[in-house]
């Protein structure tokens, strides 16, 4: 067997931001551990590549949100209680690691939405690092891992799991296995297909695949004053849809994923303020398999190199151009956005403007599109453990979390069970 380095109690897989999570809770302990990670190390990382390396997506926009109905479903899993003191412990590891200087922020109920059934906000703690004070962050946190007993292995992507009488034979793409007492799985929701399709054979899996997609709407800096007050977001729920990433006087860039091309959100601090706001309206989307979610996002995103816009006035006439506003992403003009997407994202803005009485301006963009992937729900206890006894998933391929905080809460969680 190439590479057999004997029985490590503990594999983890991936070294991202659930892992390393974890992993602080597990340097210093007399634990055999061993990380094997797809992309780089911290210091080798290719900073237009947010996937892989040590930190995984910790090290892009870096905001955390904390509130356990927000991100993700630890409070389902572990309880409102259990979840908002992992949560703090997050903030606090944070601050232990440079975070204490990252734009803090408390998005509480406005006022005028008290009285509303369909259209409520988020009570949520927020602190925003943004890429450059992530960094820092996720070197600290590299150094201080570095130091302590854990071993790390970079550029070994993990593509086979096989559970042993004892433990688990690990193979990665290079051909090398490694053995544990127990696998931690912290991949990530950019899951391998050569592992997926391993993982499908230990039937770990739950059947549904879900993406949540939706219109970016880039309109006027002051559009939300009224429910914003001082603070920069507004998180807000209007039935099963829900507003992410807002970003007053921020700019909407280009994000590739899985090669398309998507309209995402960024802070002011980033590449300086604009006069503009913007969000994305995301509505969940529920298919049979993932062949059935990737066969919809092709038809929707096509093979297009940027994203596509209208503005909102050319589409829904009743909102009046008035206004002037700079698009901050340069976009395609047509094809027109689909219908299912297009419509509800009218609607809410007419809402919103009843509810603010402040009139949304018919040069208000909609960019399409933005798309939140989930990975294939892996069924886990309580405990983050599958089906298999010593096989774990933490972070976003357990489809548990999708948020940093919960990503990271969930790390915390298994690493204080472990280290016991
Ligand atoms: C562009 C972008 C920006 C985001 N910004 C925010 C934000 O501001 N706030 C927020 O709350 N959420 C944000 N999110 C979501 C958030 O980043 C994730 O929820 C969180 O990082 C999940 O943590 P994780 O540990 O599960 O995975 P990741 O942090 O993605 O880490 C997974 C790691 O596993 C490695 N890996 C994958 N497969 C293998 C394999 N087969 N073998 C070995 N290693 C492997 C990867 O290389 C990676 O390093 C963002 C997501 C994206 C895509």
């Amino acid at each position: 067997m190439k590479g057999a380095q004997g029985m490590y109690d503990y594999i983890l897989i991936g070294a991202g931001v659930s892992s390393v999570f974890a992993l602080l809770r597990l340097q210093n302990t007399a634990k055999r551990i061993l990380v094997l990670e797809a992309g780089p190390d911290f210091n080798q990382r290719d900073p237009q590549d947010l996937y892989q390396g040590f930190g995984g997506l910790g090290l892009a926009e870096g905001k955390y949100n904390f509130a356990p109905d927000f991100g993700g479903a630890l409070a389902a899993k572990i309880g409102v209680g259990p979840t908002q003191a992992l949560l703090a412990k997050v903030a606090q590891t944070l601050d232990t690691f440079g975070g204490q200087h990252a734009l803090r922020y408390v998005a509480a109920r406005p006022a005028q939405l008290r009285h509303q059934r369909d259209l409520v906000s988020v009570a949520c703690t927020t602190q925003h690092l943004g890429t450059h004070l992530s960094r820092t962050v996720f070197g600290n946190m590299y150094q201080a891992l570095k130091a302590s007993q854990i071993e790390f292995r970079f550029q070994q992507k993990v593509q086979q799991i096989t559970p042993l009488a004892q433990g688990f034979a690990v193979r990665t793409a290079l051909g090398d296995t490694y053995r544990g007492q127990q696998v931690i799985l912290a991949t990530g929701v950019a899951v391998d297909p050569v592992l997926a399709a391993n993982l499908r054979t230990l039937s770990i899996f739950s059947t549904q695949t879900r993406v949540d997609v939706g219109c970016r709407i880039e309109t006027q800096g002051t559009a939300l004053d009224v429910l914003l007050g001082t603070d920069p977001e507004v998180k807000l729920r209007w039935g099963e849809r829900y507003t992410y990433c807002m970003n007053k006087h921020g700019r909407v860039v280009l994000k590739r994923q899985h090669n398309w091309a998507m309209a995402d959100g960024q802070n002011y601090r980033e590449n300086g303020a604009t006069s503009n706001l913007n969000f994305t309206l995301f509505q969940p989307h529920y298919f049979a398999s993932s062949s059935a979610a990737q066969a919809y996002l092709t038809a929707l995103f096509q093979d297009r190199s940027t994203v596509i816009g209208q503005r909102l006035g050319d589409v829904a006439p009743q909102f009046a151009k008035g206004q002037l506003l700079s698009p901050t992403l340069a976009y395609q003009k047509g094809p027109a956005l689909d219908a299912d997407l297009l419509k509800p994202a009218i609607q809410f803005l007419d809402l919103l403007q009843q509810v603010t009485k402040t009139p949304i301006d018919g040069q208000t963009m909609l960019y399409g599109y933005d798309a939140k992937f989930y990975p294939t729900q892996v069924k886990t206890n309580a405990q983050f453990e599958t089906g298999i006894p010593g096989l774990y998933c933490i972070g976003d391929c357990s489809g548990a979390t999708y948020s940093l905080a919960q990503a990271a809460a969930s790390g915390v969680y298994l690493g204080q069970i472990i280290a016991k």
